[in-house]
Parts: C-alpha cells; structure tokens; sequence
C-alpha cells in the first residue's frame, strides 16, 4: 500500500502540471478536487478522428467530422427575429456553413479568427435557403498546435466542462493525470470483481481517457465495453452499498416506540371520512398501519397520481398517532398547500377533540402556536419549512409527514426526523417513479402506491395545439366561462427573456385581457408575488370572482378548485411530461367535463412534438413518468438530483437495468454479512462511502 500523503491520486488537481488556482477553482466546479476525481472525470461520448472527412464528403443527417479554415464568420439576422452567428468553413473540397442562436458576438468574432483551422463535428443538414450543408451547433475545435495534430489519427474523448474550460485543457490535464497512475485501488472487494470476471479499474480508467486504436467505435460510444461497464458496476455497487447500509441503520428497534393500531381504531378512523377508500388507498393504509405498529419506525413513501387521495392517507395516518398521543407534523412545500392542507383536515375532524395548528413564518400568532407545540396541546402541526426551524420543538412527535418531497432536500427531510426521536416518516409524492427508478433513488425507502383513482372521476379531454391552432383553445376556454366554468392559463416564465421570445405571464395578462378576453374577469400570479398578494388572487378565484387565472407554474401544487374546467398551457414544449401532469391534475376535479388544452411551438410530427402528443394519450402518471424518465435522463428527472437523488456519472438507469441488479445483489450480500464494514477487505469500500455518500444518506460514521 502506498503511504496516505505520497499517494498522488489523493493530491489536489493543482498538483498536476498545467493546473494553477484559477484552473483548480474550474475544476472544483465540476466536483474535480483531485487527482483521482479527474480520472473519475468520465468521457460523456467519443470522437472517431480516426475518419476525418472532407467537406464535400458530408453526409446529410450524420454526425460527422471534418477540418476546415474560416472563410467567414458574421453576425446576421435571422429570418423571423433575432440574429445568428454564421462561419463559413472551407476545405479544398467545398464549403460547410455552421449557425449558433445563442453567442456572445465579441465572443465569436475572437475566436473564429479569418482563415484560422478547425476540426468541426456535428450533424450535417442542407440548409435550403443558403443551398448548402449546414451544422447547428457543432462542436469546434481549433487545430492550433502539433500535439493536437497528433489526435487527429485518435479516438478522442468528450469531456463535460464548465465556462472557461475547454476539451483541449481537460485532455491535457487529464493525460498527465493518467501519468501518474499506477494502480487505482478499487472499493470492490476482488472476491466480487473475481466473481463476475470484471476486468481491473486501474485498466478501465486508462482505457475510457485513452482507447487504444483498434478500439470499437461504436461500443464506445454505446458504453458497452467491458471495462465501460465495470465503471458502471462500481458506481452502482457503491450507491447500493450505500443504501443498503441505510436500510440496515433505518431497521432499529426501539423498544415501546409501537403504536396501538386496532380494527376499531382504523374503523372510527373511517366513519370521520366523507367517502369510502378505494382499494388502493385501503391497502396503502394498512401497510402503514402495520409499520406505525412496530417498534422499528416506518421509513415509506406513498406514491400516487394527482387526486389519488394521498391527503385522506396522511390524514388517517396522524389519527393513529394522535390516538397514540403522539404530536403529528405535516410539511409542504408552499404556504397555498399547508393552509389547503390546514382546511381540509381541520374540516374533516370537525367536532372532535384534535388540535390542529398551522404553522408558516411570518405568521401573528406563531408564539402561542410554538408554545402549544412544545407543551404538546397542539396535536397536528402542518406548515411549511418553518416547522423545521431551530425554535420549534414537539413535546412528541411520533409521526412526520412530508408532502411533495421532490421539493426539499435531504437536509430538510433529516430536520423534520430530528424534530422527534426516531418519529416514523411517510413521504407523499404526486410524481410516481419509475420502477426503474425507485431502485435508485428512494431504494432506502418501503414505497406504497395508489394506483387507483376515486370512482366518478370524468377522464380529462386534453388536444395539443400549435401556434397557428391557438384560436380554437381560445374559444374553449371562452365557451367554458361563459358557462360558469372557470380556466387557468400557465406560462413558463415570468419575464421575458432575451434570447427565447417567450410570452410571458406578466405581458400576456395584460394583452388577453384588452383582448381575447375583454369583458372576463382575468387574474395573475406569479412567484414574484408576495405571499398575501397570492393569498388574496386565490381567494378571489376560490370565490369565483376571477374567471380566468393567468399565472407561471406557482399553481402548480395547491389550489383545489372544483369549477375549474380548463387548463390551457403556453409554450408546452418548455415543461417536461411530468410537470404537464402536474398542471392538468388541476382540473378534472369536478363533476363537470374538463379540458386540458396545451400550445406548443412546435411543427407538427416534429420528435419533439410526438413527446407531447402522450400527454393525449394518456392519463397515467407511471407511464408518463417512465417516457419522460426516457426524454430526459435520470439526472434532471423532476429536479431528482436536487434533492439528493445519487448522481450517477456513467450509468444510464435504462441501459444499465442488468448490471444494477447484479450490484445490487453484490452489494446487500456483502452489507448483510459485514454491516459495519469491518473486514479488512472492506476497508477501501468504507472509507469510498464515508467520502462519498455519508452526506447525502445521512449515514453517520460508518466503519
Ligand atoms: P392527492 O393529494 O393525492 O392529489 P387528494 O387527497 O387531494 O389527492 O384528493 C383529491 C380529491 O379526491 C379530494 O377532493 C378528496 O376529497 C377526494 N377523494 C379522496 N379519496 C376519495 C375517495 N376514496 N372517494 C371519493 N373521493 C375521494
Ligand atoms: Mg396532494
């Protein structure tokens, strides 16, 4: 073993040739603090310079790479508005034009100096209106010296970067890294890597920064080389380790912390509801009712569509708990849905005895309700993050209940648990995750699902429209309100923005209402309202006062309006499916027919239009979740990584469905045979996970 301080793999970047503090602080951007971070830097894709074409060689809708000079480069106005960058590239063979929409023009003019050399990737399409091959935004690279000239007969890696650092830089910084390297030690322990005949890490870092020449491509570029793929083991195996080491912690025992969950109970707890519980609401609150009655606390998540009845869940679950005289804390992410939330429950429980409080910051009477929750006369606290905050303290808090939670982090979800002393947790979600998923993210997570929705639900009518079709959204929504009915209106931004000619919310208030919709009561809310302005635009769209409510996606979760018939959504194309979802679950909620109406700017039969056209397809939150899982790629699924979602570097939760459940297995069998990882064997593992992961899961010291 190499001494702790000589091991160069554990010095910061800047010990690295070519990387001085300003460097350094780049690359800190990108999570690279050190030698062995860099070479953890994996390659997003390849290019094949082994094939540099000639420009008349271009092939129309191929990526493709050629090398040519700058014969041109201006800035000019774009057909419709706005203007492009234009360079012309030529070659001895012929001329290939390249366009870039969002530039910096001083930016563009330093850097494609006249007759400079280039090596320029992208896909090739003919251009008509010039009547030549044109790119969009392809990637160039400038052919400025000779050591890149030696590339050029290479498979070259494509790093991810940050402002101010180029592919040439991160090569550089990366090869000499690559010097260094003797052996990377490897947090597999080799009875495993043995097992499944992986090849050594140290082998597969060389590999992925420098593949040799008789490399195949397309493999390569597929990730399905095998020393690809035990990269991807290794990430997977860490985070299932992780995780596994969370459940196991999660699994203590603490003695007569169980709650009394008896028929009679559960019976009583149903007479204070207005409805029935479906099945599936049922079956989801008796698996909570048998983890609230064990000693160990429940860790679940209970997953459900829109209007799948989570609330009458949440609600029944804090019974149980206040039955048990515990305190119950309700946390959401906005002050529209705790004080929705705060009105249905206090509904529901009526005459009886329970004391419910809310609780958001700025509020009058926030002393008395603290002093309330600390003497314990206040048995429901629901509330936004100000239940989180250092003054708050439960006489006893046995249950927490989190709403939304896609939209707190872990370190908010870790302060609701330590409000109370191992209090059982039930995490709601209206964004169901894809199995696929699940495996992932909430794998320290019991999940339950409402798959069903409440009988006499009238199935939502939603018509995709493009710019041109808008018109006749526009007459639903007229038609609906001059039948009572009231709309919404969402925009995606609140402001014009520069480059995207967006409507925005606040302009196209105004414009609708001297227009389109002269005569209708109009209302607008946006997130840079203050909270009392919100309050007062939805109580005068509760009241019915306004008919159409204009707004950015504030409206997103909390407003439950049962005469709201239409949803019409502007630039739909700029939210991902989920979201539309989200947005649509707004209606329908009635016993009246609703409208889901979404204008996209977008040409018809387009690949992205097609993504819209599920959203008329279906009404299934799975599988709209599992295609925009499949559009968009684990990292950005609904803000998944902010949260605290691992982020995955190499695997592709799709593609990589067989080596996860292998890692997975590996992972639980070697946690559950050594749970503190303190065999000797394990030793590297452990200290990879206490770095990595002990954050994120919250795992105290391990090991
Ligand atoms: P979620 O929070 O899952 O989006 P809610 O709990 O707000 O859904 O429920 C949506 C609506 O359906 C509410 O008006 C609620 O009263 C109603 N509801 C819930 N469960 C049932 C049921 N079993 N039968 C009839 N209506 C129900
Ligand atoms: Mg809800």
């Amino acid at each position: 073993m190499i001494p702790e301080m000589d091991n160069p793999l554990k010095k910061p970047v800047q010990f690295l040739k070519g990387v001085g503090p300003k460097k350094a602080e780049l690359f800190a951007k990108l999570g690279i603090r050190t030698v062995a971070d860099i070479l953890w830097h994996i390659p997003l894709r390849y290019e094949d310079r082994r094939q540099i074409k000639t420009i008349s060689q271009l092939e129309i809708g191929r990526t493709v790479v050629v090398r040519g000079f700058v014969k041109t480069a201006n800035a000019i106005p774009r057909r419709g508005r706005g203007m492009v960058f234009e360079v012309l590239f030529s070659d001895n063979t012929g001329v290939v034009s390249a366009t870039w929409f969002h530039f910096s023009k001083k930016a563009m003019e330093k850097r494609f100096v006249l007759g400079s050399e280039w090596i320029v990737t992208g896909k090739a399409f003919f251009n008509k209106y010039r009547g030549s091959k044109s790119m969009v935004h392809p990637e160039t690279e400038s052919v400025t010296s000779d050591e890149e000239l030696t590339q050029l007969g290479q498979v070259i890696p494509v790093y991810s970067l940050t402002e101010g650092l180029n592919q040439r830089a991160v090569r550089k910084v990366v090869k000499s890294a690559l010097a260094l390297l003797k052996e990377f030690p490897d947090f597999v322990p080799e009875p495993i890597n043995r097992s499944f005949n992986l090849p050594s890490l140290t082998r597969c870092i060389k590999l992925i920064h420098a593949p040799p020449e008789d490399v195949s491509f397309a493999e390569l570029n597929e990730f399905e080389t095998p020393e690809q793929k035990k990269l991807i083991f290794n990430e997977l195996f860490l985070l299932q380790a992780g995780i596994a080491i969370k459940r196991n912690k999660a699994k203590v025992d603490i003695p007569g912390s169980s709650m009394k969950v008896s028929g009679d109970l559960l019976d009583k707890i149903r007479t204070t509801l207005p409805f029935k519980l479906t099945d599936a609401q049922e079956r989801c609150l008796s698996e909570i009712a048998k983890d609230m009655s064990q000693n160990s606390p429940m860790n679940r998540l209970l997953q459900g569509d829109v209007g799948s009845g989570k609330t009458a869940i949440a609600f029944s679950a804090s019974l149980i708990a206040v039955r048990n005289k515990k305190q119950v804390a309700i946390m959401a992410p906005t002050e529209i849905l705790a004080r929705q939330h705060y009105k249905n429950i206090t509904a529901l429980l009526g005459k009886t005895q329970v004391c419910v409080k809310l609780l958001i910051s700025g509020m009058k009477e926030k002393a008395e309700t603290l002093s309330q929750v600390e003497s314990g006369a206040a048995h429901i606290v629901i509330g936004t993050h100000a239940i989180i905050q250092e003054g708050v303290l439960f006489k006893s808090l046995g249950l927490a209940v989190i709403d939304e939670q896609h939209r707190f982090g872990v370190q908010q979800r870790a302060d609701l648990f330590h409000k109370g002393d191992h209090p059982n947790v039930l995490i709601m979600t209206a964004t169901p995750i894809p199995r696929t998923l699940s495996m992932t993210v909430y794998g320290d997570l019991d999940i339950s699902t409402i798959d069903e929705l409440p009988p006499g639900r009238i199935p939502i009518e939603t018509r995709l429209y493009t710019k041109e079709n808008r018109v006749s959204a526009i007459e639903t929504i007229r038609s609906q309100v001059v039948k009572g009915n009231q709309a919404y209106i969402v925009y995606p931004l609140v402001e014009e923005s520069e480059n995207l000619d967006l409507q925005a919310a606040t302009v196209m208030f105004a414009e609708l209402q001297e227009t389109e919709f002269k005569g209708m009561v109009l209302g607008l809310i946006h997130g840079r309202m203050k909270g009392a302005e919100k309050d007062e635009v939805i109580e005068r769209f509760s009241k019915g006062e306004i008919n159409i409510l204009v707004s950015t996606t504030v409206i997103e979760v909390g407003v439950d309006q049962t005469n709201a018939t239409v949803m019409m959504i502007e630039h739909a194309e700029m939210f991902g499916l989920s979201q539309l979802h989200q947005l649509r679950g707004r209606v329908g909620r009635g016993t009246e027919k609703s409208y889901c109406l979404l204008i996209a700017n977008l040409k018809s039969g387009s690949p992205a239009c097609d993504r819209l056209k599920i959203m008329e397809g279906t009404e299934d939150g799975f599988k709209i979740a599992e295609a925009d899982l499949a559009h968009r790629g684990a990292g950005d699924f609904f803000g998944a990584r902010q949260w605290g979602a691992p982020e995955l570097k190499i695997t592709n939760i799709f593609r990589d469905q067989d080596i996860l459940k292998k890692a997975k297995k590996a992972a639980f069998l070697l946690v559950d045979q050594d749970p503190g990882l303190d065999n000797k064997a394990n030793h590297e593992l452990c200290s990879t996970i206490n770095l990595k992961w002990r954050e994120r899961f919250q795992l105290g010291e391990i090991g």
